[in-house]
């Protein structure tokens, strides 16, 4: 079988089989996995869900803990070493550190991430830091209620910040996630800034995506990257590149001059960064997916928890799935082109 050298490829393992890797057409090689373990939230933020949903996926349609684990089992021997847990509002699945307790235990992994909103987070975050949780994303728009509420069509700022707050104190490594959309917060740029700076904590802004379920998303209301940048310049002077910035991860990570906090962009739209995505996806009805922007799944669920009186499935064929999933990834999102077609499931019913 061919071996590769895995400074090229993998530079987590010295050596990889070739053949039990998920690398795709152009050579990316995955090996970060997002499980979303829900459609349902708590929440209904304006860019991501409808007002009203008419019913979220019924508990028999969810991929269960065990097949999760196995499946993450799976694809770590591939190669896989990162998960984030995500949704919907992950915290919305019942006991949800059980399954990082159970995805602990699997030989390969470096990192088992978190992102949620935190409306939830703080009554349940000893749960999760003892069962083995690495990392946590906490998302952060605005720190006005009004805004909040405006974004969020809830209530509930006040929960989010003690999350943070919980967040911050606890062994976790943690990051605040912000969206801007020009007519609601772009004010808010600095004062959370600010804010994230007081708490030692990185923030990243990512760019607005159509992926919102109602279809408004319109290039007017996307606040680039470097328009934040430059609002961010002004303010704190100029930024220096992060020694930890990472090239296979989405963000573009800064530095303050002072060295507190730091900062980050995730720039999507106004500058794709598919030709290093190393990313697979597993939607909470147990499809994967190869894109944000796909319109193609790939059904795991019937062979991981096939009716009654189906044979179980082998490993290789889990992987198989995935292999396919993989091979068949375009070489970008295509947000810009003609004819481009949002996919047909919003962010919240994919996992982001
Ligand atoms: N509910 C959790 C949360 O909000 O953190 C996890 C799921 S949510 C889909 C994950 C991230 O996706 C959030 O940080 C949110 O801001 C981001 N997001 C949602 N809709 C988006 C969109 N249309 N464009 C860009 N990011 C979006
Ligand atoms: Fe819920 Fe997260 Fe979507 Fe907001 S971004 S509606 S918190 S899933």
């Amino acid at each position: 079988m061919p071996l590769v050298p895995c400074s090229l490829a993998n530079p987590t393992m010295e050596f990889q089989n070739l053949e039990s890797q998920l690398i795709d057409r152009f050579g990316r090689v995955h090996t970060s996995l997002r499980v979303s373990v829900t459609d349902a939230c708590n929440i209904r933020c304006r860019y991501c869900m409808p007002e009203s949903v008419e019913g979220f996926l019924p508990q028999n349609h969810l991929l269960s803990f065990p097949s999760i684990t196995r499946l993450v089992s799976v694809l770590a021997q591939a190669g896989v070493n990162k998960v984030r847990l995500t949704g919907g509002e992950p915290l919305m699945r019942p006991k949800l550190w059980e399954l990082v307790a159970q995805l602990a235990e699997i030989k390969g992994l470096r990192q088992i991430a978190l992102t949620t909103n935190g409306m939830l987070l703080a009554s349940q975050l000893d749960q999760f830091v003892r069962a083995g949780l690495t990392h946590i994303n906490l998302s952060l728009d605005t720190l006005r209620e009004p805004a909040f509420r405006q974004i969020s069509r809830r209530d509930g700022l006040d929960r989010v910040l003690e999350g943070i707050q919980a967040a911050v104190e606890s062994p976790l490594k943690v990051r605040i996630n912000a969206l801007l959309l020009r007519d609601i917060n772009l004010d808010d740029c600095l004062p959370l800034i600010h804010y994230a700076r007081k708490l030692g904590v990185v923030i990243r802004f990512i760019e607005f995506m159509p992926l919102d379920a109602n279809r408004s998303w319109s290039q007017s209301q996307v606040v680039t990257g470097s328009e934040i940048r430059r609002l961010v310049e002004d303010e704190f002077g100029p930024l220096a590149p992060s020694d930890h910035s990472d090239p296979s991860q989405p963000a573009k990570d800064y530095l303050f001059q002072d060295r507190i906090g730091g900062i980050g962009f995730i720039s999507p739209v106004s500058e794709p960064f598919c030709s290093s995505c190393n990313r697979l996806r597993l939607t909470a009805d147990g499809k994967f997916r190869n894109c944000l922007f796909g319109r193609e799944e790939w059904d795991v669920k019937s062979i991981l928890e096939p009716s009654e009186g189906g044979s179980p499935c082998s490993d290789e064929a889990i992987l198989a799935v995935a292999k396919k999933c993989v091979a068949n990834k375009h070489a970008s999102h295509g947000i810009s082109e003609t004819h481009f077609q949002p996919p047909e499931r919003a962010m919240y019913q994919i996992g982001g």
